[in-house]
């Protein structure tokens, strides 16, 4: 039996991230006119996601998506090409409108845990060396976009196989951190 297909980049293992790697650019899916996206830092919490909203490459049942600061990223040519997919959304989705890629996903609720953080996908990008992924999130998400409720004990066993440890929402760490940031906001945590 074929393994099941997670996504392409990680299909095959997992590549690990370069030490003193600094950064690089995302170009979109067009063959005229890309749009570029230039990150002048390393990614850091990449993962697999199964949600809705990622952007993933056809036929993937996860994309893979990863933070830099908001202030590290920059769009560098044909920014005019980009349009955010659902005003509404917790995270803007910044996509070309000729191919569809996202390109990078931002927060403006100044609020919100993960403010100052970009998201975005680093196999757009020709350079490699990018940080790894290192857990899957949203997993379960994954039937909300069409997968065979049956088919999840071997997505999770497939996602631990590669290393991916499988969670239903962010890892511990994250949630971790999200909870941290609520309870200082609303006093109950000093400092
Ligand atoms: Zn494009
Ligand atoms: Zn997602």
């Amino acid at each position: 039996m074929a393994a099941v297909s997670i996504h392409p980049s990680v299909d095959h293992g997992i590549k690990p991230g370069a030490k003193d790697f600094a950064g690089g650019t995302l170009l979109c899916k067009c063959t005229s006119n890309p749009v570029e996206v230039t990150i002048k830092s390393q990614s850091a919490h990449n993962h697999a996601c199964g949600c809705t909203k990622c952007w993933k490459p056809k036929g993937a049942l996860f994309s893979v998506v990863a933070v830099v600061p908001r202030d590290k990223l920059s769009v560098t040519k044909n920014a005019d090409k980009l349009s955010v997919v659902d005003a509404t959304a917790t995270i803007q989705r910044h996509a070309c409108k000729g191919c569809g890629v996202h390109m990078y996903g931002r927060i403006e609720n100044t609020r919100h845990p993960f403010y100052g953080l970009d998201f975005v996908h680093t196999e757009l990008s020709p350079q490699s060396g990018w940080s790894a992924p290192e857990f899957a999130a949203f997993v379960s998400s994954i039937i909300e976009a069409g997968a065979d409720p049956a088919q999840m004990g071997a997505v999770r066993a497939r996602l631990k196989a590669l290393g991916l440890e499988p969670y239903d929402c962010l890892s511990p760490p994250l949630m971790d951190f999200i909870a941290t940031h609520l309870a200082k906001a609303a006093g109950v945590l000093k400092g």
